[in-house]
């Protein structure tokens, strides 16, 4: 692995538009980076399990060994293209692991492909049917400690509110009014974390529903001595409460104001929340819920699927590729870099060489706005100008000289810079601890 001159690099006279998809793909391994660090947490767990003699003879130890062996290795190396014309990054390969309920990689990986494909056609179906408006939605059953029991007490009281919705939709006269019915279309994820004292799991399912006006939630009423009073009861709440008898924590929220993407998000979360849980915990929900539905949508959201294969679709036109290798810590460097621009037409790519006679174009004015959500970090832009980029990005490149491409020797002659001074002044530089 040899480092790069930052001068070399951001001499080039087409980087402008390479370093959008640069920081991109920084901030996208970081993410991974982090994840990477759950998800080795979780293999060194289950490499302590398949030390234990009590596993070693058990009859799925060859399968937990394997999926063992592949959560280890999962996202060690991801390959992001960065499309020039359309200034998006693709990650277009990597090896992943494909569990996410054990790998908080493919869990991020499909909880953002989730969100990308349900906000869309959320947003779709709500500007077909504007009367339409979004809430949150949370059902809950009692805690305990039996996470499968528990997890199947609350699918099959949902299962029964699903049904008595349905029924009351397909026939008004003959069946009661349940207010779910007045729910056209929702999203859920079940969400299972332990309680805070780690005793008890605490199963809930997380909806975004669509609705002109949402269910009325309702209350439950008990007399002093704890005996459920039925005609001092009403709404979704007591309707949950007869159907599961232990639970009548419903909570709706956002009155329709909420933002759309942040509700989304709320449910897309996986069912796991890794960095707050034990490893043993996700082990114990590994083994209860593995293969099973945990998302899932109804009514007019009904169809979207959950997205199979974790990477992104590849675009069409010129694009850098970047392959990064897991190091360690949380922390990705780049192991090869290609340059595959030269076979494409790009109109829009730079190609004055004399860097100060730039003006401002749509793309500097892009990348500047992504520059200054680094404000803070890298210090604030004032004028967008090429040479604020520049120094902006070379003070990038000192705090992850890691990430800089090599340029390839054919370019080298090119790589000129002018207006920059040598204030990071890196040759090679070990990646930092994290
Ligand atoms: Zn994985």
């Amino acid at each position: 692995m040899s480092f790069l001159d930052p001068h070399e690099i951001v001499g080039k006279p087409t980087d402008l538009n390479a370093m959008s998809g640069i920081l991109d793909i920084i901030k996208r391994s970081e993410r991974f980076g982090r994840a990477k660090i759950q998800s080795k947490r979780m293999s060194d767990f289950m490499g302590d399990i398949l030390d234990q003699d009590e596993y070693y003879f058990d009859a799925v130890n060859p399968r937990i060994e394997r999926i063992y062996e592949r959560v280890k290795t999962c996202a060690d190396w991801l390959r992001f293209r960065h499309y020039i014309d359309h200034d998006e990054t693709r990650l277009t390969a990597a090896n992943f692991c494909n569990h996410p309920l054990l790998c908080q990689c493919c869990a991020i990986r499909r909880g953002g492909l989730l969100l990308q494909k349900h906000h869309q056609n959320i947003e779709q179906v709500i500007s077909e049917n504007p009367r339409l408006k979004a809430f949150m939605l949370t059902i809950t059953v009692a805690n305990g400690e039996n996470l499968s029991e528990r997890y199947e007490h609350l699918k099959s009281s949902f299962k029964r509110l699903q049904a008595n919705r349905r029924r009351f939709i397909g026939n008004p006269d003959r069946y009661a009014f349940t207010e779910f019915a007045k729910i056209e279309g929702a999203v859920f994820s079940y969400e299972i974390p332990k309680t805070k004292d780690g005793s008890q799991w605490n199963p809930h399912i997380h909806m975004l529903i669509l609705c002109e006006n949402p269910p009325d939630v309702g209350f439950v009423n008990f007399d002093k001595d704890g005996n459920y009073l039925p005609e001092k009861s009403s709404g979704l709440r007591d309707e949950w409460y007869r159907i599961t008898g232990d639970s009548f924590m419903i909570d709706c929220q956002n009155n329709g104001k909420g933002k759309l993407i942040d509700m989304c998000m709320e449910v897309m979360k996986y069912a796991v929340k890794f960095s707050d849980q034990e490893p043993s915990d996700t082990w114990e929900l590994f083994r209860c819920l593995n293969g099973l539905q945990l998302f899932g949508s109804f009514g007019v959201l009904r169809g979207v699927k959950i997205p199979k294969n974790l990477l992104d679709e590849p675009l069409s036109g010129a694009y850098y590729e970047y392959t990064l290798k897991y190091f360690s810590g949380g922390v990705y460097e780049l192991h090869s870099y290609d340059d595959c621009t030269q076979d494409y037409e790009t109109p829009s790519r730079i190609i004055e060489s004399d860097v100060e006679s730039l003006s401002i174009s749509e793309c500097e004015a892009s990348m500047v706005a992504k520059y200054a959500s680094y404000g803070s970090k890298f210090g604030t832009i004032e004028t967008p100008t090429y040479k604020h980029v520049f120094f902006t990005f070379s003070m990038l490149i000192a705090d992850y000289p890691y990430l800089v491409a090599p340029l390839p020797s054919h370019e080298k002659s090119r790589a000129t810079i002018r207006g920059v001074n040598s204030a990071s002044g890196h040759d090679t530089v070990d990646p930092p601890d994290c």
